[in-house]
């Protein structure tokens, strides 16, 4: 149920949901849930769920798309129609469109697509349940079952949002607070280099906060890195 505007949304240095203004929510990864896919991965993060899956590198449908000398990603960002509040119709619309190629934007430079010339790679994102910043759970969960796939990969790629509440700058937002906060930035790295490969911004920030927000974006990367790279290790050692 979408609430009423809280007075406040930080109280005595703490958001409503306990956390301190640069702390992510948690973060749960498993790698390879699905048997049948190239490559999956299942991702919550407080309260959104994203199942990732891959398919291929294979041909490339439809054939006008395909490219010479590199593999295309083809990205499909979904959201169930159970995944929100109220029913959300199902199938495509401009604001999946708009996910489904930032997305893939944020993953292209991480993967050498010139080992798969001609070729395709099929992304499929689905979200579960939503509670704001699902394009940054589901650009954690394709950047992991890319690396299941086997597919070779320069770095992984990790998502997170910091924005403003309350006139502070705070890291990874849930629905309240994207609903009734002054600002929303979605980011992607690659870790290893700290390269972004994503960045959107809505709302106002001045300079000084853009810079602060950044930062503890880039202070939670190798953590969230971290957690990938576990799920992966924990698959490894399953099968
Ligand atoms: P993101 O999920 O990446 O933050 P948005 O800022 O567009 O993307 O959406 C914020 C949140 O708003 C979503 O995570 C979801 O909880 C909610 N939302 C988005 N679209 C709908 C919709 N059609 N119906 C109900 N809630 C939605």
């Amino acid at each position: 149920m979408e609430v009423d505007k809280p007075e406040r949304l930080i109280v005595d240095g703490k958001r409503l949901d306990g956390r301190k203004l640069d702390e992510p929510r948690s973060v749960k990864m498993v790698a390879g849930p699905l048997k049948r896919a190239d490559g999956s991965a299942f991702v919550e993060w407080g309260k959104n769920k994203a199942l990732a899956s891959i398919y291929g590198p294979g041909e490339t449908h439809p054939r006008h798309l395909q490219e010479s000398d590199r593999a295309i990603l083809q990205v499909r960002y979904n959201m169930a129609s159970f995944s929100v509040e109220d029913r959300k119709r199902p199938g495509p619309d401009r604001r999946s469109a708009e996910i489904s190629k930032v997305t893939k934007e944020a993953l292209e430079p991480a993967v050498f697509l010139a080992e798969y010339p001609r070729s395709s790679i099929e992304i499929n994102i689905e979200i579960l349940q939503a509670d704001a910043g699902t394009r940054c759970t589901g650009i954690n969960a394709a950047s992991l079952a890319l690396a299941d796939a086997g597919i070779p990969m320069r770095d992984l790629v990790v998502a997170l949002a910091f924005g403003k509440i309350d006139g502070e700058v705070c890291l990874d937002l849930n629905k309240d607070e994207d609903n009734y906060g002054e600002a929303d930035v979605p980011v992607a790295v690659m870790p290893r280099k700290k390269l972004i490969s994503l960045l959107q911004m809505d709302g106002d920030l001045s300079r000084d906060e853009f810079n602060k927000g950044l930062d503890m974006v880039m202070d939670s990367v190798d953590r969230i890195h971290q957690i990938q790279r576990d799920a992966l290790m924990e698959k490894y050692k399953r099968d």
